[in-house]
């Protein structure tokens, strides 16, 4: 058996709790969810309104910098949510 289980950590976006995933050969993943990747403002900036709205709210544009991160929650977190 050739079976490879690759741990990586991950930081729950919402509690900041660390935990395991378990990354499978086939891509699979257990432990903890994936929401997909989000961009958050880092450093120095500001909003600066594109004048469109988006549902009422004005859109704006960061100045600074922003950073991609992978937004991910804990199964505490995420069980959480179903209540
Ligand atoms: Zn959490």
């Amino acid at each position: 058996m050739n079976e490879e289980i690759n741990l990586i950590e991950k930081e729950c976006s919402l509690c900041d709790n660390v935990f395991a995933v378990e990354i499978q050969e086939d891509g699979k993943y257990e432990n903890g969810h994936y929401f997909g990747e989000i961009k958050v403002p880092i450093g120095v900036g500001e909003n600066i309104p594109t004048g469109e709205k988006l549902w009422g709210c004005p859109v704006v544009n960061w100045s600074g910098k922003e950073k991609t991160i992978e937004y991910w929650e804990c199964d505490d977190c995420f069980n959480k949510e179903e209540d």
